[in-house]
C-alpha cells in the first residue's frame, strides 16, 4: 500500500477546509508522513494537548498499518504471501485476519473488480516499487497471469490461519489500505474523546462531527490539475474516498500507464480518470472506488449497487462528470465553467 510521497500535495489544507482559512478558531491541524504519503489531520474544539497526543496516536496507527501491509518490502504481508503460495497455512494475527475477511467479502460483492489477490499483476506492471516504472509487461505475461485466476475466493480462513488453494494469489492491499487506516484513525480519535475531526490520507477521507457550527466541507481533486473540481458538505460521520489514475503512473515510450488494473483484462483500467465515493466507512468506499474505476463507464452502476454504495461521482477521460442523483444534491462545483454532468442512477 505504499505510495510515493507526493510533492504535488493533493489538496492544500486551505482547499480542504474551505471555510476555515480566514477564521482563527479552535482548529488543530497537522500533517504527518505515513503509509508513504501525507496524512492531514484536523481536529476541532479539543484542547491543543489532547489534539497533539491524538495526532501522535494516529501517526502510530498509520505506521503500524504501513509496515504490516507493505506489498513488496519484507513485511508480515510478504511473509503471508510466501507461505500461502506454497499451499501451506500462514498464521495471521487477529487484525490482519479481520481485514482479509472483510476484503474477501468486498471483493465478492464487487464481482472481483476489487481484487486484492492480483499482486502479481500489479508487480508485473511495475507498481511494486517506490518509483513505478516500465517497461510494461508483454501481452503473453498478462494473459498468463489473468488465466491463473487469482481471486480472494481461493483463500480459506480458519481461526487465525490462512490458506490459498491457488498459488497465483498474491495479496496486495494498496486499494484498501488507506481507507482502512483512516477508519482505524477515526476510531482511535473517538476513543480519545475527540468528536470533531477530519483524517485525510491522500484523498481517502473520513470526518466526524462538525467544524464549529458548520459542517466540514471537503474538496475533491480535479484530475486534470492540482486544484479542486468540487466540494461536498459532510454530514456527521461519513467518508469520502477518491481513486484516481493520476495517483501513481509512469510514461513509457510515449504511453502512460497507471496503477489501477482491470482484473478482467489484466491491463490498466480505461475510460475513467477518477472515482469518488461517499459512504459511511472509508474501507468500503476505498474498495468501491477502485472497483468502479476498474468497472469503467459501462456497468459501474451494477457494481455500485452490489457493493451497497449510492453516492458516486466518476470523471471520464474527456472530463465529463457521471454522477448518481444521490450525490448531485450535495455537490458544489468549484470550477467555472462547471463541467458537463451526466446524471446516471446507480439504483
Ligand atoms: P488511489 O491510489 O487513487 O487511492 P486505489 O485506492 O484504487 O487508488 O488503489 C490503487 C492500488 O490498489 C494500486 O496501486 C494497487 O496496489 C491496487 N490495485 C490496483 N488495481 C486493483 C484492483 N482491481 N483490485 C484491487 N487492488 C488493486
Ligand atoms: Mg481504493
Amino acid at each position: 500500500m505504499t505510495r510515493k510521497i507526493k510533492t504535488t500535495l493533493l489538496l492544500a489544507t486551505c482547499y480542504l477546509l474551505l471555510d476555515s482559512c480566514s477564521n482563527p478558531e479552535p482548529l488543530y491541524q497537522e500533517q504527518i508522513l505515513a503509509l508513504g504519503a501525507l496524512v492531514d489531520i484536523s481536529i476541532w474544539g479539543a484542547e491543543p494537548d489532547v489534539a497533539r497526543r491524538a495526532s501522535t496516536a494516529i501517526a502510530e496507527d498509520f505506521n503500524r498499518i504501513h509496515t504490516t501491509w507493505h506489498a513488496w518490502e519484507a513485511s508480515p504481508l510478504t511473509r503471508i504471501n510466501e507461505t500461502i503460495k506454497s499451499g501451506a497455512a500462514a498464521n495471521v494475527d487477529a487484525e490482519m485476519i479481520a481485514l482479509i475477511a472483510e476484503a474477501k467479502e468486498l471483493s465478492a460483492k464487487s464481482g472481483g473488480l476489487f481484487n486484492p489477490a492480483v499482486g502479481k499483476l500489479i508487480a508485473s506492471w511495475g507498481f511494486h516499487s517506490d518509483e513505478p516504472h516500465g517497461p510494461p509487461p508483454d501481452a503473453k505475461t498478462i494473459e498468463t497471469l489473468v488465466a491463473a485466476h487469482p481471486s480472494m475466493d481461493a483463500l480459506q480462513i480458519e481461526g487465525h490461519t490462512l490458506k490459498s488453494n491457488n498459488p497465483a494469489v498474491q495479496l496486495d492491499f494498496g486499494a484498501i489500505g488507506q481507507g482502512y487506516a483512516v477508519d482505524v484513525a477515526i476510531a482511535h480519535l473517538r476513543k480519545l474523546g475527540i468528536q470533531n475531526a477530519i483524517v485525510n490520507a491522500s484523498g481517502d477521507i473520513r470526518v466526524i462531527g462538525k467544524h464549529g457550527g458548520r459542517p466540514w466541507r471537503i474538496g475533491i481533486r480535479d484530475p486534470r490539475g492540482s486544484g479542486i473540481i468540487a466540494s461536498v458538505e459532510m454530514q456527521g460521520d461519513e467518508s469520502i474516498v477518491t481513486s484516481g489514475t493520476y495517483e501513481r503512473f509512469y510514461d513509457y515510450q510515449g504511453k502512460r500507464y497507471h496503477h489501477i488494473i482491470d482484473p478482467r483484462s489484466g491491463y490498466p483500467a480505461r475510460g475513467v480518470t477518477s472515482v469518488t465515493v461517499v459512504h459511511s466507512d472509508a474501507t468500503t468506499a476505498d474498495a468501491a472506488s477502485t472497483a468502479l474505476l476498474a468497472a469503467g463507464l459501462k456497468g459501474w452502476q451494477k457494481t455500485a449497487r452490489d457493493m451497497g454504495v449510492k453516492q458516486v461521482m466518476m470523471i471520464d477521460e474527456q472530463g465529463i462528470v457521471h454522477m448518481d442523483p444521490a450525490l448531485t444534491k450535495r455537490i458544489h462545483f468549484e470550477v467555472t465553467p462547471p463541467p458537463k454532468v451526466e446524471i446516471v442512477s446507480a439504483l
